[in-house]
């Protein structure tokens, strides 16, 4: 006798930087992750347990570290549409009366804040300039930690260098090298390439409630995935 074999089904979705990629629905092993991700206040943790739980329901050769923060978020909400339900309880704080209600979000009104930038390079000065990437997983901790670090969180967006002659992949160079090529730009410089990491989208879901205290009419967007499963 043999135990019956249970057939998982796969699905597909188009991240924001373009790829579709296949996935299938949590199973009891990534609920347990889960569990730890709910109970966990850290937010380097629970960017770790997100990006454990992404992988291992990847059904095809999509590496998780190198997809932006914002594929990673894609991916995991839609993982959990189809595992847990189309639907996410939040807490929303009405912004005119300032009390807080249960509020049923819908997945399918996730979508992007913005276009994706046309344009991602920055010139630090007249022939030499660097290619700005979106954040990833790892990086998105110097972007929302307590303080932000704007030195680490420029090293993680940088792409490419390159002057009039050569383009050179940032990330071939020493960890040693990059940090010197950072502390050698000038803050304005640095603030130049956050203003266009920051033109990337981020994941929202947009929806339209009425207050259950005030009755107003509200245009809601959520974002964030601590927003959606805290
Ligand atoms: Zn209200």
């Amino acid at each position: 006798m043999s135990i019956p074999i249970i057939v998982t089904p796969k699905y597909e979705t188009k991240i924001p930087s373009g790829k579709v990629v296949s996935f299938r629905p949590f199973l009891v092993k990534e609920e347990k992750v889960m569990l730890m991700m709910k109970e966990s206040d850290s937010p380097r943790e629970i960017i770790s347990c997100i990006e454990k739980v992404v992988q291992s329901c990847v059904e095809d050769d999509t590496k998780v570290q190198d997809l932006s923060y914002f594929d990673l978020e894609h991916l995991f909400i839609h993982m959990r549409a189809r595992s847990v339900g189309e639907s996410i309880d939040i807490n929303y704080t009405c912004e005119k009366c300032e009390k807080s209600f249960p509020l049923e979000v819908q997945i399918q009104n996730l979508s992007l804040s913005k276009e994706y930038p046309e344009e991602t390079i920055v010139m630090l000065q007249e022939n030499v300039g660097v290619e700005v990437k979106p954040l990833n997983a790892d990086s998105i901790g110097a972007y929302t930690g307590e303080e932000s670090d704007v030195l680490t969180l420029s090293e993680s967006v940088i792409k490419t260098v390159f002057n009039d002659q050569n383009v050179y992949n940032f990330n071939d160079f020493t960890k040693q090298e990059r940090v010197e090529f950072i502390e050698s730009l000038s803050i304005k410089q640095i603030q130049k390439i956050v203003e266009k990491m920051e033109e990337f989208p981020r994941c929202v879901i947009k929806q339209s409630c009425k207050c259950t205290h005030c009755d107003e009419n509200l245009d809601i967007e959520v974002e964030g995935l601590q927003n959606f499963f805290t």
